[in-house]
């Protein structure tokens, strides 16, 4: 079974259109939707904002629904000025910007045991350069910062930046891919530019939500059609 995450309503709802609903199951106020698209297996699910949620909702994927790899799809912030709204870029790696026990000499992003930079699955990440190619849409690569909060600040933005050698910036993919890293299941985090994480970026984001989240949701969804 594959797993497909998003982290609000309108992330999911492009998917949840496109797929054959058998069996809705409500698990620590989430909704799971088990059914098939392409002939494939999946359960969809939107987390809710935030690393939290995002963790609870792959644990819950992982160990209830026996998923074998997670698909996240979403909207993101741009952190770099090629990218703009509506392009896609996929994580090879995350991190989360917002870990700082750097007072005991560990870097930003690092906890003991766990690691910083989380890397995604290489094999997934080929299929989508391959449904990129096929379709004919130019698909970014790179770093993706997590944490909990909403980036709306040109000092904040450049230095997550910076300090992270990140692309874009988000609240739930290291979240997802920590778990997955944990249990071993292969992760793809897709996101479409909402925003450029500047003073706009809030005004952007309600602008921008649906159209890129659906870019992202039917470009995953091209995707399981290929697992
Ligand atoms: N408007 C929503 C809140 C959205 S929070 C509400 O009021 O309920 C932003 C969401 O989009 C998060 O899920 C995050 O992953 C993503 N995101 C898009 N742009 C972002 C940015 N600039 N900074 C952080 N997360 C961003």
């Amino acid at each position: 079974m594959i797993g497909i995450i998003g982290a609000m309503i309108e992330e999911i709802e492009p998917i949840l259109d496109r797929l054959t609903c058998v069996k809705t199951t409500r698990i620590g106020g989430n909704k799971y939707h088990e059914g098939s698209y392409g002939g494939k297996q999946v359960t969809v699910a939107y987390s809710r904002i935030g690393k939290v949620n995002a963790a609870l909702t792959a644990a819950t994927l992982i160990e209830r629904f026996n998923a074998e790899k997670i698909l996240f799809s979403g909207v993101a912030g741009a952190l770099k000025s090629h990218l703009k709204i509506g392009d896609l870029i996929y994580a090879e790696r995350l991190v989360q910007h917002d870990v700082d026990i750097s007072a005991f000499g560990h870097p930003l992003g690092f906890i003991p045991e766990s690691g910083d930079y989380f890397e995604t699955s290489a094999q997934l990440n080929e299929i989508a350069a391959s449904v990129a190619l096929v379709r004919g849409v130019e698909l970014g690569k790179g770093t993706i910062a997590t944490g909990d909060q909403f980036i709306a600040d040109g000092a904040k933005k450049e230095w997550i930046q910076k300090q992270f050698g990140a692309d874009a910036v988000e609240m739930e993919g290291a979240a997802v891919a920590c778990v997955c890293a944990a249990f071993h299941i292969p992760v793809f985090v897709l996101r479409a530019i909402s925003d450029a994480a500047d003073m706009d970026a809030g005004f952007n984001f309600d602008e921008f939500l649906k159209s890129s989240a659906k870019i992202s949701a039917d470009f995953v969804l091209d995707m399981v059609a290929r697992l």
